[in-house]
């Protein structure tokens, strides 16, 4: 199959992982590959703390911390964003659901719009890589292409491999110390959500510690697999 391709029905993919995972890489690449619309509520929420909303006032100190913000607060940034018209072909929920209150929200929005959760992937990697992982990683600024000091760095250095910006930026709780925080959190209220999904029959586990050339293969096949079901 070439080039992008556009689903029957509109798909929910659910990317679960730590940070650090890969979530916004490979979502980023399913985006292009499928025509899915990649909704990362992390994205979401540092555009509400840029843009100085009341939710990302409330939000960012949280943020800053490694902790969760409110459901409520990303809740319904989510609902906002899912009544996109771009998102009419199929998403890709990339840092939600994160918690049990989220994940019942979620049933509930896509129950409103007739729509349900076509696979929930579990990016499946282990702990000590995850700190080192994001405190390395650092992203173009005009179009967020990742990168990584250890293993994803520009051809040519400074210099955007896809756009050619040498604007490069890093957020402000890539830190090794909030990125432990953001793993607890992970374990404690995440994680949980993966046993959720399998009993459900949504999940599926897809090795995240190898190239990321080799994981992209891997959830290329289970969309295509999902697609074809
Ligand atoms: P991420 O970009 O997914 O790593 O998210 C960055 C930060 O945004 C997290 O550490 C949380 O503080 C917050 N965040 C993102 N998504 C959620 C969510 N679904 N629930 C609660 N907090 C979130």
């Amino acid at each position: 199959m070439d080039g992008t391709q556009t689903p029957q029905a509109a798909m929910v993919l659910i990317l679960l992982g730590p940070p650090g995972a890969g979530k916004g890489t490979q979502a980023r690449r399913l985006e292009d590959r499928f025509g899915l619309v990649q909704l990362s509520t992390g994205d979401l929420l540092r555009a509400a703390v840029a843009a100085g909303t009341p939710a990302g006032r409330e939000a960012e100190a949280v943020m800053k911390a490694g902790g969760l913000v409110s459901d409520q607060i990303v809740i319904n940034i989510l609902r906002d964003r899912l009544d996109g018209a771009d998102c009419a072909n199929g998403v890709i929920l990339d840092g939600f659901p994160r918690t049990d209150a989220q994940a019942t929200a979620l049933d509930t929005l896509l129950g409103e719009r007739g729509q349900r959760i076509t696979a929930a992937i579990s990016l499946e990697v282990e702990d000590q890589a995850m700190i080192r992982r994001v405190a390395g990683r650092f992203t173009c600024a005009d179009c967020g292409e990742g990168f990584h000091e250890d293993f994803k760095q520009p051809k040519q250095s400074g210099v955007c491999d896809k756009c050619g910006s040498t604007q490069m930026t890093r957020r402000a709780d890539d830190t090794a110390e909030t990125a432990a925080q953001r793993l607890a959190a992970y374990h404690t209220q995440t994680a949980p959500l993966i046993a959720h999904y399998e009993t459900a029959g949504a999940l599926v586990r897809v090795d995240a510690m190898g190239e990321i050339d080799t994981i992209t293969d891997a959830l290329t096949q289970t969309v295509e697999n999902a697609i074809n079901a």
